[in-house]
């Protein structure tokens, strides 16, 4: 029990600390960005590689400092009672430019009549887009995006199929662990995220995958409040 206690004090204080970190980051950066973009116009044709290595790496930088944010300080998180569809409406409607630029179309299956469920809306918004955007690369030929949500007993069921390159097997267990990206440009904190976000709604999330196939993420909520933790 304390060393349960230790443990967790531990985390804390290091989810603090790569808080404290990341937000000392963002302020130089911001300020790194803004002088990087004024100098557009004026770089030479021969160095405009470089110009874009910058910008590139920068947004990588960026991208790491904002899921540590959200990792190490959820923001204010108020968990109330809210449409699954409408949230899972409003991701797509954020993802469709990009789908399109990928050739990627969304099937949806879900009907408006569904239980709102008791959640944190921002959270699991940030879930669906973590797993739709990693359908979206992985589909380097375009396909189908399968989105379905219904009420299987007392929980509400979310899937997420792509047509993409699958995951080998012995791959699937490292899914969730931080820095653990197959992407150039990735960060390897996406599904690290998601997956702490439907452990603190008491959830659960698991993976179908198919190597050349395709991929099935599939998530449960409870509906009812009950047993939701609300995080401190
Ligand atoms: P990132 O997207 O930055 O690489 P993630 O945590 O979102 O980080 O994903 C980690 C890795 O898991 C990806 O780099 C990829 O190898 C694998 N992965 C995640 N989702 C899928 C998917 N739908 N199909 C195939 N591989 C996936
Ligand atoms: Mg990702």
């Amino acid at each position: 029990m304390q060393e349960h206690l230790r443990k967790s004090d531990t985390l804390n204080v290091i989810g603090e600390l790569a808080a404290g970190i990341a937000h000392e980051i963002r302020n130089p950066m911001t300020a790194l960005k803004g002088f990087i973009q004024l100098l557009e116009g004026s770089i030479m044709k021969e160095h405009s590689m470089y110009y874009q290595v910058i910008t590139s790496e920068l947004q990588r930088i960026d991208s790491i400092i904002n899921e540590f944010l959200i990792l190490a300080k959820p923001q204010a998180t108020r968990y109330e009672e809210k449409e699954i569809t409408q949230i899972m409406k409003e991701t797509v409607d954020l993802l469709t430019a990009q789908a399109v630029l990928h050739n990627v179309q969304f099937v949806t299956n879900y009907n408006e009549q569904l239980p709102p469920i008791f959640c944190e809306p921002n959270q699991l918004k940030k879930v669906f887009i973590n797993l739709i955007k990693n359908a979206i690369e992985v589909m380097q030929e375009g396909g189908n995006i399968t989105i379905t949500i219904k009420k299987i007993a007392n929980r509400m069921s979310i899937s997420i199929e792509d047509e993409g390159i699958g995951i080998p097997k012995e791959i699937i267990n490292k899914l969730g662990e931080p820095f653990y990206t197959t992407k150039d440009q990735g960060t390897g904190l996406g599904l690290m995220v998601s997956f702490r976000i439907i452990a603190e709604h008491k959830g659960t999330i698991n993976v179908e995958s198919e190597e050349g196939k395709g991929t099935i993420f599939r998530i449960t909520l409870p509906i009812e409040d009950n047993n939701v933790a609300i995080p401190k």
